[in-house]
């Protein structure tokens, strides 16, 4: 599932996500073109970034 570009509330959380949280935990490593991708069931929306260098998958839950 992908998000449209637009104000949604999904957009917005993954913008504040881009801005902050770009470090791979495993390896130190910054990917600055990376972006979190994201899925949502209901209420809950899963946000995940896979990490070019060492493959470590970070994953952010949330609800709305
Ligand atoms: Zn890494």
């Amino acid at each position: 599932m992908s998000v449209q570009r637009s104000r949604s509330p999904f957009e917005r959380l993954r913008q504040k996500f881009d801005d902050g949280d770009r470090r791979c935990r495993e390896c130190g490593y910054v990917d600055a073109d990376g972006g979190w991708r994201v899925t949502a069931a209901g209420s809950e929306v899963r946000y995940q970034r896979m990490c070019p260098t060492c493959d470590a998958v970070e994953v952010r839950e949330m609800r709305l």
